[in-house]
């Protein structure tokens, strides 16, 4: 007779092993990847949906791993999360961005992911105005992107900080909306300047009912509440097509391009003009 497989016990054990062994490697490689230069930003156009004008640029974190290559934010940042990295790393991009925002000679914004816990960071009000006098950038042009996840912690704290912030001129998009478990009272309880709806609303939302029907309404929601919304994940002209019929302010996507290099970001956002 077959013998049986390994009890799931010993299979997950094993695995558990092998994970937790693989994350002590990136915790212990994640320290020193600030010092060794290894992160890098990536940028993605945000247009204007009427114009399809570029109007600022998404800034995305890379990390080139000496042995492993390129990482996936997704795969490290959880783990610089749960370690409390994010704080130093997140400073890093945010100054990092700031430093070539400060360069261009178009007017963009720069849109920065801010982590739950840089938020709640006691010294974050002061890093980020600190960054912005260092780097000569106006409160106006940056962005912060939170998720609703940035803010279930402590909310009476995450309020007073989003009000100072934004009383320094900075605003502040809801990022990924639709995919928390309280959008609708996340969006009510504090005072965001954009809605980012999640791409997993916009993909095939030309051939999906359900999904144009919740975008429809996160449209007219915005509408409402006069406040723009932005579409991520546009990959298609369909998709950009529907979005067009509907009062959607800006959208971003890989039918705009992949996120792009420093290079490429300059022969965008540092065009001289020709006159
Ligand atoms: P996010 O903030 O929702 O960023 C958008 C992600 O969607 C990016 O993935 C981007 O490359 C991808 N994307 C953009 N357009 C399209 C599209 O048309 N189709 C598809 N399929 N994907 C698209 P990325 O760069 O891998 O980032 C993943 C997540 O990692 C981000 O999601 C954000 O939550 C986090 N992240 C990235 N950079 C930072 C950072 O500097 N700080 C923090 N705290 N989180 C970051
Ligand atoms: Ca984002
Ligand atoms: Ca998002
Ligand atoms: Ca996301």
């Amino acid at each position: 007779a077959k013998s049986e497989p390994d009890t799931p016990i010993c299979t997950f054990n094993a695995e558990m092993d092998r994970s937790s062994r693989e994350k002590t490697q990136m915790v212990h490689d994640l320290r020193l990847a600030l010092q060794g230069d290894e992160f890098e930003l990536v940028y993605q156009l945000q247009n204007a949906l009427e114009t399809l004008a570029p109007v600022g640029f998404e800034v995305l974190l890379r990390w080139n791993h000496p042995v492993r290559g390129r990482i996936a934010p997704d795969e490290f940042i959880p783990v610089a999360e749960e370690t409390g990295l994010i704080r130093d790393i997140g400073r890093w991009v945010l100054r990092e961005a700031c430093r070539e925002a400060a360069n261009w000679s178009r007017p963009f914004s720069v849109a920065v992911n801010v982590a739950p816990q840089q938020l709640v960071q006691p010294s974050f009000i002061e890093d980020v105005m600190d960054i912005l006098m260092e780097t000569g950038v106006s409160a106006e042009r940056l962005e912060l992107e939170i998720t609703e996840a940035s803010i279930i912690d402590d909310q009476a704290h995450t309020l007073k900080v989003m009000h100072k912030l934004k009383a320094l001129g900075i605003r502040i998009a809801m990022d990924d909306f639709g995919t928390g478990y309280s959008s609708l009272a996340t969006l009510q309880a504090f005072p965001f300047d954009k809605i980012k709806i999640d791409r997993s609303f916009v993909q095939d939302v030309h051939k999906d009912a359900q999904r144009a029907a919740i975008v429809r309404s996160t449209l007219l929601l915005g509408a409402a509440l006069d406040i723009p919304v932005l579409a991520e994940g546009v990959e298609v002209e369909d998709e950009l097509h529907f979005l067009r019929g509907e009062s959607c302010a800006s959208v971003q996507g890989f039918y705009f391009g992949q996120p792009m290099t420093r290079d490429d970001m300059r022969l965008i956002a540092c065009e001289q003009n020709e006159d």
